[in-house]
């Protein structure tokens, strides 16, 4: 049978090679969705200029899956709960993927999902994909190629992602504002401090869920009532939505199948209110936006001018003898010609 020229529509940027991964990420063959990933997630240019092409023609194969954005303390058990919502979704029929983003990873090179021990039974499962956090560069590039690796494994077919952060830094604001649902694991001990406890953040909150509930079955109750009588006299991100605080018991697997519920509750309750569109439009226009941002700074630190003339505009500054606008302009005026 003949080929057409353009088996998918948006295809005609991209050359053969990518075309057949393009082909083997909608196929969800593992190997293509590996290379695609790292595809994206290279910063080398002529990758960069690859890994948008592509994107643009998985673009309107993407959208399809529930985005669950996870956050709090370490040790608070993160991994133990995405192992155990992960294998309840696989069972129910669904595939997870699972994603990061360590504000650390910027910093050191590490990532929190790095460890290839943690959600062992996940990884071996078929139906699951499990992705370490990009460990180079800003937060924001970090984040950046997470929203893009999303994109990829949702038009791979994935129906159930979870980007999972640590409750530290920005990373809770970036990943809320990639998700759909924004979910705060805490400790049972979480009512004791309230007082300590990131406001901001608690108002990105649409579930709670208070972990390790096993262990301090009282302390568990009394954080969970304590959060229901602060929660209505705080923000929330979510028009019509009243946020939720649940139990759980990640490491016994205990009300797990609750927080699913919930979490398709969420969902309906979005769609119907049309804030699930509302949301998801809002964000690719951020999406934008942060990628100018980033874009215009990385042009900004890599021009060779801007390089030369700094260390001494920068001295002139600290001596008071040049405006810091002034200083300014001029190093713009440079990064732009
Ligand atoms: P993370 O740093 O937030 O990803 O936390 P981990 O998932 O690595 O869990 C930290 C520790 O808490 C591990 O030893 C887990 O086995 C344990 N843990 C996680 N969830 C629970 C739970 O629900 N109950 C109990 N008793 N321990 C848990």
């Amino acid at each position: 049978m003949k080929r057409s020229a353009d088996p998918l529509p948006g295809t005609a940027a991209l050359g053969p090679t990518d075309r057949d991964l393009l082909e083997g990420v909608l196929a969800a063959q593992p190997r293509a969705l590996a290379k695609a990933i790292t595809l994206v997630e290279s910063t080398r240019a002529d990758h960069q200029r690859r890994a948008q092409a592509l994107l643009q023609a998985l673009l309107p194969r993407a959208g399809g899956a529930i985005r669950i954005g996870i956050s709090g303390a370490p040790g608070v058990g993160k991994s133990t709960f995405v192992e155990a919502l992960g294998l309840h979704v696989v069972e129910a029929g669904h595939r997870i993927a699972v994603l990061a983003v360590d504000p650390s990873s910027a910093l050191s090179g590490g990532s929190i999902l790095g460890d290839k021990t943690r959600m062992e039974q996940l990884a071996r499962s078929t139906q699951a994909y499990i992705r370490p956090s990009p460990s180079a560069g800003t937060l924001g590039g970090v984040a950046a190629r997470t929203r893009e690796c999303l994109l990829v494994c949702e038009a791979a077919g994935f129906d159930v992602i979870v980007v999972e952060t640590v409750g530290v830094g920005q990373s809770e604001t970036a990943v809320a504002g990639m998700t759909d649902a924004f979910v705060l694991l805490q400790l049972p001990n979480a009512g004791d401090d309230l007082q300590a406890m990131k406001k901001g953040i608690v108002e990105l909150a649409d579930l709670i869920v208070i972990n390790k509930a096993d262990l301090d079955p009282q302390g568990a109750l009394r954080a969970q009532s304590q959060l229901e009588s602060v929660l209505p006299v705080l923000q929330h991100r979510t028009p019509g939505w009243a946020p939720k605080v649940l139990m759980a018991s990640a490491l016994q697997r205990q009300r797990i199948d609750e927080f699913w519920r919930q979490i398709g509750r969420f969902r309906e309750s979005m769609q119907a209110s049309g804030e699930f569109e509302t949301r998801r439009s809002a964000q690719a226009v951020d999406w934008m936006w942060d990628t100018i941002e980033r874009t215009l700074r990385e042009r900004f630190d890599s021009s060779a001018a801007v390089r030369r003339e700094l260390p001494a505009l920068v001295a002139a500054v600290r001596q008071g003898s040049l405006a810091a606008t002034v200083a300014a302009q001029r190093l713009l005026a440079l990064a732009g010609s």
